[in-house]
């Protein structure tokens, strides 16, 4: 980041930020919401070449924040941004503010191995290691060296992500053996095994049918009570079922040198019901009713 101001959070006191975490949430809730993850100017390119530019937004506790539009506009970019995996991305760079609990997420001496704890990744296709169900999930703790109980935290996981039930009686068996939404949900609880505050979620139903998808739906709004969540989805529907606050980005195309640049642009921010029943920019309403995108 080439515009971080605040004094540099230590890597040592990440943890510390999450002790901070639960008092602070409670007082956001009663407060009506501040944010957890708070961006401010961020602007990301590839190799130079501007993917989005100027998003504010703010993350707030325990909802489910929704990033729509059409593909290309940088959402899945955007998402990258709040854990810190636009990192691992060569010839990626990002410019801006993001605070997390008020820390500078991106400041030296913050260890984006501990942010990636804290806030945690599914991906779109689901991606079990070729290990056991067990494995898949106690796999975080173990390279984290968290001293815990890892039966207790294997079972707790897996209850959390809705999968206990059915695979209980085979924790040995190869996560490979689970269909595709079971597979999902294995991600979900790996992710949950390392204790995250925030997770991500990219396009997390887009390789699963439609009842699988009902499952992980509900699933979020269970999660929710726990976790703050922000997911990716290109299925509008989706987004008005699940989410408390929806972002809407585009593509803008501006010019440049008599060339056409295309960036992502984060266009209205607001309470899913807004956006969609009522938006504030015409460009939300065109995608929203379907005449573009
Ligand atoms: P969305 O998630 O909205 O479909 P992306 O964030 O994937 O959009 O992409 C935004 C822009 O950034 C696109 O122009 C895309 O080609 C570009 N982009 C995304 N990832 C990379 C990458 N790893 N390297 C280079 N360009 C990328």
């Amino acid at each position: 980041m080439e515009t971080t101001q605040s004094p540099a959070a230590p890597a040592s006191q990440m943890p510390v930020a999450n002790a901070t975490a639960a008092s602070s949430r409670t007082a956001s809730h009663a407060a009506g919401g501040s944010a957890v993850i708070d961006c401010r100017g961020v602007s990301v390119a590839y190799s130079g070449v501007p993917a989005l530019r100027d998003v504010d937004l703010g993350i707030r506790s325990k909802e489910i924040t929704a990033l729509i539009g059409p593909s290309g506009c940088g959402k899945s970019t955007f998402l990258r941004c709040l854990n810190r995996t636009n990192d691992l991305i060569p010839g990626a760079t990002v410019q801006g503010r993001i605070t997390y609990h008020g820390q500078d997420l991106y400041a030296k001496s913050v260890d984006p191995v501990e942010v990636r704890r804290r806030i945690g990744m599914v991906f779109q296709k689901p991606n079990p290691f070729p290990k056991s169900i067990y494995d898949n999930v106690a796999f975080g703790p173990r390279v984290t060296g968290m001293k815990v109980d890892l039966d207790e935290v294997v079972e707790r996981s897996l209850r959390r992500a809705a999968l206990w039930e059915e695979v209980k009686d085979k924790l040995d068996k190869s996560a490979y053996g689970l269909s595709g939404g079971q597979q999902q949900r294995l991600c979900i609880a790996r992710a949950i095994a390392v204790d995250p505050d925030v997770i991500l979620m990219d396009e997390p139903c887009s390789a699963l049918d439609p009842i699988a998808t009902a499952r992980i739906e509900d699933l979020m709004r269970e999660l929710q009570e726990t976790y703050t969540i922000v997911i990716v989805t290109h299925n509008m529907q989706q987004a008005a079922r699940v989410s408390d606050r929806t972002a809407f980005f585009t593509t803008e195309v501006t010019t440049d040198e008599g060339k056409d640049r295309r960036s992502g642009r984060l266009v209205e921010f607001a309470p899913t019901e807004e956006i969609f029943k009522n938006p504030g920019d015409p460009r939300t309403e065109d995608y929203v009713t379907g005449r573009f995108g």
